[in-house]
């Protein structure tokens, strides 16, 4: 038995459920993991209240780190004792005990604790497609990246450091724009406070940046259009503030021919080469030290009503986590 959360309907937290579920022995390709953290994600609230549709009744969290208790039949990736850490579906990370299938699963480098771990794989292996592979950004570039202090946006602050690229963050208040810059934004925005759109225009001579990274969606979507250099590439990966409306081509042929993508992780990381590749690269990051992952909110697996209450009312910042 594992105590875990489960959701009979969508709506808001209260329809997150804390119960006692019957966990079995793995299926063939599955591992038993006993959680010692786990993730708190933006996408948990998308499933949570419907927008991202799933069969119910369901579970609920991509994310977790803990420790292999059983393997089934034909599992190569892990064995029994491992410390492990993943992301990834079907949901039902919310849990003390879960069976996952192991293709999903990594082994976590000593050096890299749970806590980390269960906060890092969702978030920085996003980062690490969005900077490396949607666009390969190299030394010198100049890209927008919005919820700058958020968990994604704190990770993404750190790399884009790293890689000499100029990070101009945008965040929702002057604590979180400190934060922003502190983790390595090289110019921060207040949203509430400042037209968005203007102030990177100032920021760049007039020029625009050659990325905008956009998960808010609904309310920055055509703001953002306007930040980007002719050619320039829209990478819109969220939808914080809602889903963005249906919009013409003509948009993209006015503002100079730019190119729009809306990527997610699972097809980044769909094949088991290209997750352990982008997780080699995260891992090395975090084991050097050269990105830290801030676990800012943890809370007790029963309370994650209140976690996704304080995420959805963007109380907020780096990453969130909850102890089993
Ligand atoms: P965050 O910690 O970034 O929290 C979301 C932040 O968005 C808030 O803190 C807030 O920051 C900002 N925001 C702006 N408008 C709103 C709004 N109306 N309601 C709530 N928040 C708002 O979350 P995560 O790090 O978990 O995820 C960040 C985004 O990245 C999400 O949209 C998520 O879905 C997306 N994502 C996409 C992936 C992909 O592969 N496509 C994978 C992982 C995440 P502020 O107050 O500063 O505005």
């Amino acid at each position: 038995m594992s105590k875990a959360i489960r959701m009979t309907r969508t709506g808001g937290p209260e329809v997150m459920e804390y119960v006692d579920v019957e966990v079995g022995a793995p299926a063939p390709g599955e591992a038993t993991v006993r959680h010692e953290a786990i993730g708190v994600n933006f996408i948990d609230v998308y499933f949570r209240t419907g927008l991202y549709p799933q069969p119910l009744p369901a579970g609920l969290g991509m994310e977790g780190a803990g420790v292999v208790e059983a393997v089934g039949e034909g599992v190569t990736e892990v064995k029994v004792g491992d410390r492990v850490a993943y992301a990834g579906r079907p949901n039902g990370s919310y849990a003390q005990v879960r069976n996952m299938p192991s293709a999903q699963l990594l082994v976590l480098p000593d050096k890299i604790d749970f806590e980390t771990g269960a906060a890092m794989m969702l978030q920085g292996l996003t980062v690490q497609y969005l900077l490396h592979r949607t666009v390969a950004l190299k030394a010198g570039d100049t890209v927008l990246f919005h919820a700058a202090a958020g968990g994604v946006g704190l990770i993404a602050c750190q790399w884009a450091k790293v890689m000499g690229v100029n990070l101009i963050g945008t965040v929702g208040s002057d604590e979180k724009a400190a934060l922003a810059i502190e983790n390595g934004a090289a110019h921060v925005i207040n949203y509430n406070k400042e037209n968005f759109t203007e102030r990177v225009r100032e920021i760049t001579g007039g020029q625009g940046v050659s990325v905008v990274y956009d998960s808010i969606g609904k309310d920055t979507f055509f703001g953002s259009l306007d930040c980007l250099a002719p050619l320039g590439t829209m990478v819109s990966f969220g939808n914080a503030s809602g889903p963005v409306p249906p919009f013409s081509l003509s948009e993209l042929q006015s503002r100079g021919s730019l190119f729009v993508t809306r990527p997610t992780l699972m097809s980044y990381a769909a094949k088991r080469e290209d997750l352990e590749a982008m997780a080699q690269s995260l891992f090395g990051v975090v084991s050097s030290g050269a990105v830290k992952v801030p676990v800012m909110q943890r809370y007790n697996l029963a309370d994650v009503g209140q976690a996704h209450i304080d995420l959805e009312s963007r109380k907020t910042t780096g990453s969130s986590i909850l102890l089993p």
